[in-house]
Formats: C-alpha cells, structure tokens, sequence
C-alpha cells in the first residue's frame, strides 16, 4: 500500500457535489481514505473567469502503481465530465484532479510528474494540504508543508 495526496478542484456546476462525487469515486476505485480537507474557495489561478474554484487535498492509501494512478485520477475526470482543453491553455472544467505526492517517490516521465511541479506555488493546494499534513516532506525541497506555506505567503505580500 502507497499513501498518497491528491488535489481536486472545479468550477463549474455544482461544484460541492462535483468534489463529493469525485471523492466518492477516488474511495471506490483508488483507495480507502485517509484523511479529507475541508472545502477551499479561490479565484481562478492563471486564467480569467468568473467563477470561482473550490478546492480540497486528500489522502489516501492505494494499490495502484503511479502510472496506474494517473490513468484513475483521469478516467474520473472524463467521467465527471470535464471538458478537453482546447487550446493548451487553463479553462474552466467540472473537476481537475492532480497527482502532489506518492510516499517520497519522485516520478518524471513525459506523462507524469511527481511531485506536482507546481505544488509549492499554489496556495490553493497549500492551504488544504497544510491542513491534513503539515509536517509531511517534500521530497525534493525537504520542505514540510508549513514552511512552503508561510514561504509563499511571505513572497506574495
Ligand atoms: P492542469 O492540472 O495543469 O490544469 P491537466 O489536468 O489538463 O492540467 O493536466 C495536463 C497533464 O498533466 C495530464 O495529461 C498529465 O499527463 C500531466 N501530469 C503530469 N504530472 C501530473 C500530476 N502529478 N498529476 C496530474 N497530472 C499530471
Ligand atoms: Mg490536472
């Protein structure tokens, strides 16, 4: 068994049920549950829109191989019926479902990047993490979620 943190987000629809539904199906087909974040309200990140994000960060304890993972976290949110990017760039969409951290591994193949490259920069991801797992290791930084927490803060004002 692998214990891993995912972050999901949507902005469209019903979006409580949109991550209720999400982590409904992240029980049935990835893994048992170890912890869930509260809900996290945040503008949009890198693009324009009116509608807000929300958020959370969960962990959960899996069988699934990285690989194997990704094509889960994907295939769900195909099913919640997330909408293809049409021109490369960030949009709207009913659930984004992404991959922060597995164990302490570190994974970089064309597909998949583990830790999630973008983690630190994100408050949104942050925020929730730091409420679930605040003393966990970066495995690349050797940061706990804390310091890039308060870091990012620091850099922003
Ligand atoms: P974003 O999450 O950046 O808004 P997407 O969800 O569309 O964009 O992801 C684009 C691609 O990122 C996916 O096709 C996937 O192969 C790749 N990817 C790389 N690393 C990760 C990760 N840690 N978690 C989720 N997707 C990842
Ligand atoms: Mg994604």
């Amino acid at each position: 068994m692998a214990s891993v943190y995912l972050s999901l987000g949507t902005n469209l629809g019903n979006r409580e049920a949109n991550l209720n539904e999400a982590v409904a199906m992240i029980e049935k087909r990835i893994g048992s549950l170890s912890s869930v974040s509260a809900f996290y309200q945040t503008a949009p990140w890198g693009f324009e829109s009116e509608n807000d994000f929300l958020n959370l960060v969960l962990a959960c304890e899996t069988k699934l191989s990285p690989e194997s993972l990704l094509q889960e976290t994907q295939f769900i949110e195909i099913e919640l019926g997330r909408t293809k990017k049409s021109n490369g760039s960030y949009s709207d969409r009913m659930i984004d479902i992404d991959i922060l951290y597995y164990e302490q591994l570190i994974v970089e193949t064309p597909r998949l990047i583990i830790p999630h490259p973008l983690l630190h920069l994100r408050e949104f991801v942050l925020a929730p993490l730091n409420e679930i797992a605040p003393l966990f290791l970066h495995p690349i930084f050797q940061k706990t979620t804390e310091q890039m927490l308060s870091e990012l803060k620091n850099s922003s004002k």
